[in-house]
């Protein structure tokens, strides 16, 4: 691990002071937790995975002209970005019903929604990440309508592309988490894509199966969860034959 001074430690990844003013370096740790932390585990090489899927997907997204923090890969299990001001709300955009929402609406599992629906969740573990709207997000000043709209906006088309690119792979995009936080410039603030994307933070099933190959496995004990991480970056064509072991750098390719 770095020599750096450490910033702050999350539940999957650590963040350390970058090499330059306003970068910080993000650290993918193989721990896992769940239900507000009560679950815990370690999934071995899983921050490998998710260090590289995370990192191809920004890149992507990026090349789509979503702002986001990410700079480049440094390593197996780091990556350099720039320093944002997160911000505390947690942005899920839902396609397929699934999870806590199948359960608050008294819905199947995989049941199609009219249309992609957009939540949003105050980032807090003291609460348990409590289920909000926009009134309480504007009136606690955690962001201004307007970053509300930003946020609202990247993440539709977050959606839209990761949904496509996705479904390339064989793979159903059936809900997704997101942060954002702001970006400081010498005289100027825009909202960026911030924190990670990956089998940790977004459903996926298999298109002709259903299988499910993200953090559910490890959720609901179903095993193979590393497995199945890696079958997600060996289907975005990230993942060379040999394994996690020699992922090479990502080319920018915008
Ligand atoms: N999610 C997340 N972090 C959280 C809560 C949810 O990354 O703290 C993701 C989760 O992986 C899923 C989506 O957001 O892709 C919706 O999760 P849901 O609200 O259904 O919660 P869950 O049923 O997982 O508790």
């Amino acid at each position: 691990m770095s020599r750096r001074r450490r910033i702050y430690e999350g539940k999957a990844k650590v963040l350390f002071e970058g090499p330059e003013p306003g970068t910080l370096i993000q650290y993918f740790k193989d721990d896992a937790s769940a239900f507000n932390n009560q679950k815990k585990g370690t999934i071995t090489g899983k921050g490998v995975l998710n260090n590289r899927i995370s990192e191809y997907l920004m890149m992507r997204l990026e090349g789509m002209g979503i702002p986001t923090h990410f700079v480049r890969r440094l390593n197996m299990r780091e990556q350099l970005v720039r320093e944002v001001e997160i911000i505390p709300v947690e942005v899920v955009i839902r396609n397929v019903a699934a999870g806590s929402f199948a359960k608050r609406f008294g819905m199947a599992e995989g049941a199609a929604l009219p249309r992609s629906i957009c939540e949003y969740y105050y980032k807090s573990d003291e609460l348990g990440d409590p289920l909000v709207t926009e009134e309480h997000i504007t009136a606690f000043g955690w962001a201004s309508p307007q970053d509300l709209d930003d946020m609202f906006n990247l993440a539709l088309r977050i959606n839209d592309y990761l949904s496509g690119l996705f479904l390339g792979a064989g793979i159903r995009l059936v809900d997704f988490k997101v942060e954002f936080g702001r970006l400081y410039t010498q005289d100027d603030m825009r909202i960026v894509l911030a924190d990670e994307i990956s089998p940790d933070n977004c459903r996926l099933w298999d298109t002709k199966t259903n299988e499910i190959m993200d953090k559910d496995r490890f959720r609901r004990d179903l095993g193979g969860v590393a497995e199945a991480y890696q079958e997600v970056a060996r289907r975005l064509g990230i993942l060379p034959e040999s394994g996690p072991q020699e992922v090479p750098s990502a080319k920018m390719t915008a």
